[in-house]
């Protein structure tokens, strides 16, 4: 077996309150898996994503990512593994209004440094894949809220993460536009794509992921592969 993409042993995340985000949370996560992180508001989800993110640190234990110990990065360190690892993607998008469609899924490659040339190829060819190619030239405001995630994903596999990273992908979205976000997550895994979601989406959290982890108060509280 390969090691593991993700591994999260012993870990615990406490804030100021006396009751932990997150309590003694030990997971694996193989290269290639889809897993959805379920659990009720509050129950650690979007602190798990920020620790494996590097965007937090654990109080104690360890967080390793890719083999790098994610948990002991430098803050410029930090950055650095997002641009080169992980690819995120929100309930509400967070493109750049100001950029076009085109320039969105640019900049991840303009700020690793990857030549103009191959970086353009790279966005086409991604923008293709996604199915909004037509939407290059136009400002994220003027499409759907579909579209607009469709453009989100591919900004996030623009500088190809071994990591996709998703919180509530479908969230803010429609029923078409959340079945073609479902759609086009599920092919991704499927071209091995690893990736771990937290949804409350349970026909998302079905149909993409191989496996579901469920949080209580910080705690696993259930770990089961989801029938093929
Ligand atoms: P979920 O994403 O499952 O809704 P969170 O991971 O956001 O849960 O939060 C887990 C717990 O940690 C909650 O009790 C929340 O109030 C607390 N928490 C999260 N982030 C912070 C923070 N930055 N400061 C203090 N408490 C926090
Ligand atoms: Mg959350």
């Amino acid at each position: 077996m390969t090691a593991p993409i993700i591994e999260i042993r012993d870990v615990t995340k406490t804030y100021d309150t006396d009751r932990p985000a997150l309590a003694e949370l030990t997971l694996q996560v193989a290269e290639g898996e889809a897993v959805a992180v379920l659990g009720r508001s509050g129950s650690g989800k979007s602190t798990l994503l920020n620790l494996i993110a590097g965007l937090d640190r654990p109080s104690e234990g360890t967080v390793t990512v890719a083999g790098q110990r994610v948990d002991r990065l430098t803050e410029a360190g930090a950055a650095r593994y997002r641009r080169e690892r992980i690819g995120m993607v929100f309930q509400f998008f967070h493109l750049l209004d100001d950029l076009t469609v085109l320039d969105n899924v640019l900049l991840p490659a303009q700020l690793a440094g990857m030549p103009a040339g191959a970086a353009r190829t790279r966005a086409a060819e991604l923008l293709d894949r996604l199915g909004v190619a037509g939407h290059r030239s136009a400002f994220p405001g003027r499409l759907s809220g579909g579209e607009r995630q469709r453009v989100a994903v591919a900004r996030a596999l623009m500088n190809r993460p071994p990591l996709l990273l998703a919180d509530e992908p479908t969230g803010a979205l429609d029923s078409a536009s959340a079945a073609d976000v479902r759609r086009l997550l599920t092919e991704l895994n499927a071209a091995g794509q690893t990736i771990l979601l937290v949804t409350h989406d349970t026909a998302l959290a079905e149909s993409c992921a191989g496996r579901l982890v469920e949080l209580a108060d910080g705690r696993l509280l259930r770990d089961v592969a989801v029938a093929a």
